[in-house]
């Protein structure tokens, strides 16, 4: 099998003129150079091409951005906004948006690959609803009274709690969804009044930079959103270490996140983590199983597996073992696989050679150990970094394919004899992110939820992120909360104030 690349000529004049420009930082409200000369290539994965470069941020170009966001949370005009105006800005932001829905879905398929149609009305669907959901908050925070009596003799007093801003958030962003998990930190920095720094993968910056023109046609202040390129390493590290950063809220692999955790200490920095996942898919014997196998293809295969909560590792109980193998093989082997501007393309490519080439050795692994290729296990050739949607059957549990994230299109299936065993191989496992359970007998369901050690259940869907859902993990996934009311907790200080009144 062969796959073709990116047509260029497919894409709008909007997204051409985009990349025709020279990339550059986002500081203070205007497009700087790098201090140092240093370029990162942006690669299409459908063709292995370099689409543009963006410069290679510093420690310099981080102290930079942070001083103008530290500045900026200062600014009477930002500080003193009031709520109901962060909350039309917030609809401006989204309105631009909205009409650069197709650009910015193009620019997620030249740069993670994912199918262009998936990027506008999936992920920027997402970023509009997150923005908009987020902008009802800031006139919703709100702190609280408390009757506090008479602690000291003949004293009163009068308390009550305000809710404050973080302050100035760095924010550190993965390559799979970059736009959406941008707007994810974006969305309740604006909110709360806060100012932020981002820093984009170094794999797939490009969308990221597009929205931070639209923050400023959109009229946020300058300063208060902020945008560096560069490595984890360098720009990344910088941004952890920086003083002046109040709050770090990263998503990204576990290994990162755990050196992060790490770094921040050194400061004590309000730090969230949502980090990867192995999350298990339970099928009960009485599922709809040609609901089931579309909706767990769906939940593995989607944005070719790279996917924070992929459902990538199925349970299925043993009467149905082998028809639900066939049904699933049967959906994954309909997946068309091609470039993302394709509209006929189901499944794109992996993000880069060095991630396929990883995803190939966990697979090629998988079968040493003993799981059996029902259906994919190899690459597809191609110019770009395609793999086949893979089923691997009966790995044991504790092969590396099982107990480690692949993020990429390959699931594996083991059968369970009842939900007790069930619920022990689910969490047979260091993550806890999100968890899903196909079947009828709702008592059987309502048994599992509480068993299962993870931040999310789906029960009878594939996964699907909501803006007032809380997102995030238990065990070594993370710590914190992404969306709902959750994360204005995460990006609000609480102050006590008591007063005497005699
Ligand atoms: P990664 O950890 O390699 O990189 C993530 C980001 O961290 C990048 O911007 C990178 O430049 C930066 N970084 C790397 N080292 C750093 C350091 N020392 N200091 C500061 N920043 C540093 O992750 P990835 O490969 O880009 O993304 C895939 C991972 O992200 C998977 O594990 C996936 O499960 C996870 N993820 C989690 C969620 C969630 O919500 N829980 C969502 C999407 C992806």
């Amino acid at each position: 099998m062969n796959v073709m690349a990116n047509n260029l000529k497919n894409l709008i004049p909007d997204t051409k003129y985009f990349l025709e420009r020279e990339m550059k930082h986002f500081i203070a409200g205007e497009w700087v150079n790098g201090a140092a000369d240093a370029k990162i290539p942006v690669i299409d994965p459908s063709s292995a091409e370099v689409l543009t470069e963006v410069p290679r941020g510093t420690s310099e170009d981080i102290d930079q951005a942070v001083k103008a966001a530290h500045q900026a949370f200062h600014d009477p005009m930002w500080r003193d906004m009031p709520p109901a105006n962060r909350e039309r800005l917030m609809h401006r932001f989204a309105d631009l948006i909205e009409g650069h829905a197709e650009e910015l879905g193009q620019l997620e398929a030249l740069d993670v690959g994912m199918p262009s149609l998936i990027g506008q009305h999936v992920e920027v669907a997402n970023v509009l609803d997150t923005l908009r959901y987020m902008a009802g908050w800031p006139t919703k925070i709100n702190g609280r009274t408390m009757e506090i009596g008479e602690p000291l003799p003949d004293k009163r007093f009068f308390a009550y709690t305000t809710r404050e801003p973080v302050g100035v958030v760095g924010a550190i962003v993965p390559w799979n969804v970059p736009l959406m998990l941008a707007m994810w930190k974006i969305a309740p920095t604006l909110a709360t009044g806060s100012t932020i720094v981002i820093k984009p993968s170094e794999v797939t910056p490009l969308a990221t930079l597009r929205l931070a023109d639209l923050a400023l046609d959109a009229g946020v202040p300058p300063g208060v959103i902020n945008v560096v390129n560069g490595l984890g390493g360098e720009a990344g590290q910088a941004l952890v270490d920086h003083p002046l950063v109040d709050k770090i809220s990263f998503t990204g692999s576990a290994t990162t996140g755990k050196q992060i955790n790490i770094s921040a200490t050194e400061t004590l920095k309000n730090v969230t983590l949502e980090l990867g996942g192995k999350s298990p898919v339970i099928l009960l014997e009485d599922a709809n199983l040609e609901k089931a196998a579309k909706g767990i293809s769906m939940g593995i295969f989607g944005n070719t597996g790279q996917v924070c909560v992929a459902g990538s590792r199925l349970y299925i109980q043993k009467g149905i073992f082998d028809d639900a193998v066939d049904r699933l093989s049967k959906e994954a082997r309909s997946l068309k696989v091609g470039p993302g501007l394709h509209h006929e393309t189901k499944i794109g490519p992996l993000v880069s050679e060095q991630h396929r080439d990883k995803v190939m050795g966990m697979i090629k692994s998988g079968i040493k150990s003993g799981g059996e290729a029902v259906t994919g296990g190899s690459v597809i050739d191609g110019p770009g970094y395609y793999v086949e949607p893979t089923v691997l059957a009966n790995p044991p549990q504790s092969s590396q394919i099982v107990q480690e994230e692949v993020f990429g299109p390959v699931i594996t299936a083991i059968p369970f004899e009842d939900i007790e065993e069930a619920a022990s191989l689910a969490n047979d496992t260091t993550y806890g992110l999100s968890s899903y359970v196909w079947g009828k007998d709702i008592q059987k369901i309502h048994q599992l939820i509480p068993k299962i050690r993870a931040g999310q259940v789906f029960v009878n869907s594939s996964p699907f992120p909501h803006p007032a859902m809380p997102m995030g993990g238990y065990k070594q996934s993370g710590i914190g909360r992404d969306l709902g009311e959750e994360v204005i907790n995460h990006y609000t200080e609480h102050k006590s104030v008591v007063i005497g009144v005699n």
